[in-house]
């Protein structure tokens, strides 16, 4: 019989009750230290007081009014994203899977109503993940993503995961925009070099083609900088923006240059929940405590702290380990047994990790861990490699 829940999820038998920053907690007391934060989404830990203050508070006052009227907080969070980035404008979404829908309707749309309405192809990379839509799945265009689904929605192109010939030798004159994570997250932590995201946007450049970047995971200071390809010293003309800015609440963005959002006028889109003032009430807060200098170096020194234990833990366990990939803490650990079991040794350890491609073990900590917590988790997943081993 089908359970009630649709079961599209294998799930571990775990059950958290209750959330500390970077502790989870099971109804019978018994703590986790939490290295996933939900898949990259609860940035500052849970039940941060801050964030706490912040919904509460708004929730006391108004949850909800249609983006017919101006609703709290919005400009406020919209202004903040446009002070700290590339963009001009914002679009509020409640997820990476409608940001990614919007982005690619709004490069399909700016080529249009530039006298181009061919250029409708999107060029993407193998082993990405921009989500479960249908767009965003043709996107992957990953046999279990789309097989059964019916007709894949047509404009899209895969190329291997970074290869600059393979984007210029695809790009035509009905080519729209390139879409790419700069460091690809259930791919299995794989960095795209700053050499590669530099001549990717000269080729879009030189093409007349669009750079959208899915910073959905890696955004939002996780990596070290606000969003990851700062570090390449370039800038995309649209951006998805979701998990960590709402901090466990559902919260997307899409950021774009004017030119790119010139296509988007009254009418062309919209969201019924879409940047609802509860959402805005805690993106604000989230923005506010990330976007600071002082926050970003001291997860730049976490991140070396937590690197070079790792690189230590990988040596400790060549058996099981292969080798430490990623930035700041956005971290992977390729493994040489399958990742599941190391995945599941280290829930009996108590510490949560979770899978991704390529067998990779990932490492997406709340940005508010201690020192004392990266030690303790690396006591675990000392553990954890132990006991995997000998399983
Ligand atoms: C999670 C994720 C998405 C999809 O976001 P949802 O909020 O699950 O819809 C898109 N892109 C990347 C890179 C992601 O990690």
């Amino acid at each position: 019989m089908i359970p009630s829940i649709l079961p599209t999820y294998s799930r571990a038998p775990l059950k958290f009750v209750k959330g500390e920053g970077s502790w989870l907690i099971e109804e019978d007391g018994r703590r986790f230290l939490d290295m996933g934060s939900g898949i990259a989404v609860t940035l500052l830990g849970h039940a941060n007081p801050i964030l706490v203050d912040a919904l509460t508070s708004q929730a006391n006052s108004l949850w909800h009014v249609s983006n017919l009227y101006e609703i709290p907080g919005q400009v406020e969070l919209a202004d903040r994203l446009v002070e700290a980035t590339f963009a001009d404008t914002v679009f509020f979404t409640n997820s990476g899977t409608e940001a990614c829908e919007l982005a690619v309707k709004m490069a399909r749309k700016y080529h249009y109503e530039k006298g181009q309405p061919e250029r409708l192809e999107i060029i993407a990379f193998e082993g990405c993940f921009h989500g479960r839509s249908s767009a965003a799945i043709a996107a992957s265009g990953a046999e279990k993503m789309v097989k059964g689904f019916g007709p894949l929605l047509p404009g899209f192109l895969q190329v291997p995961f970074g290869d600059i010939d393979a984007v210029r030798a695809g790009m035509t004159e009905a080519s729209a925009a390139v879409i790419v994570e700069p460091l690809q997250g259930e791919g299995g932590i794989v960095p795209l070099p700053d050499a590669s995201l530099k001549a990717l946007r000269q080729l879009c450049d030189d093409a007349g083609v669009l750079l959208i970047l899915d910073e959905v995971q890696c955004g939002m200071g996780r990596t070290g900088t606000l969003f990851a390809h700062e570090r390449a010293g370039i800038a995309p003309d649209i951006m998805m923006v979701a998990k960590g800015i709402g901090g466990g609440f559902p919260l997307g963005a899409v950021l774009a240059t004017e030119d790119a959002a010139s296509g988007m006028t009254v009418g062309t889109h919209g969201s019924t929940y879409g940047g609802s003032p509860l959402a805005m009430a805690i993106g604000n807060a989230v923005m506010k405590t990330v976007a600071d200098k002082t926050f970003l170096e001291d997860v730049n020194r976490k991140a070396g702290m937590l690197r070079q234990k790792l690189e230590g833990l990988v040596a400790e366990h060549p058996d099981v380990f292969e080798g430490v990939r990623g930035e700041g803490l956005m971290l992977g650990i390729k493994c040489k047994m399958p990742n599941a079991d190391v995945v599941n040794a280290g829930f009996d350890a108590g510490v949560i990790t979770v899978p991704a491609g390529d067998n990779v073990v990932r490492l997406l900590p709340a940005l508010t861990i201690s020192d004392e917590e990266i030690a303790e988790a690396m006591a675990r997943l000392d553990k954890a490699a132990t006991a995997a081993k000998a399983a």
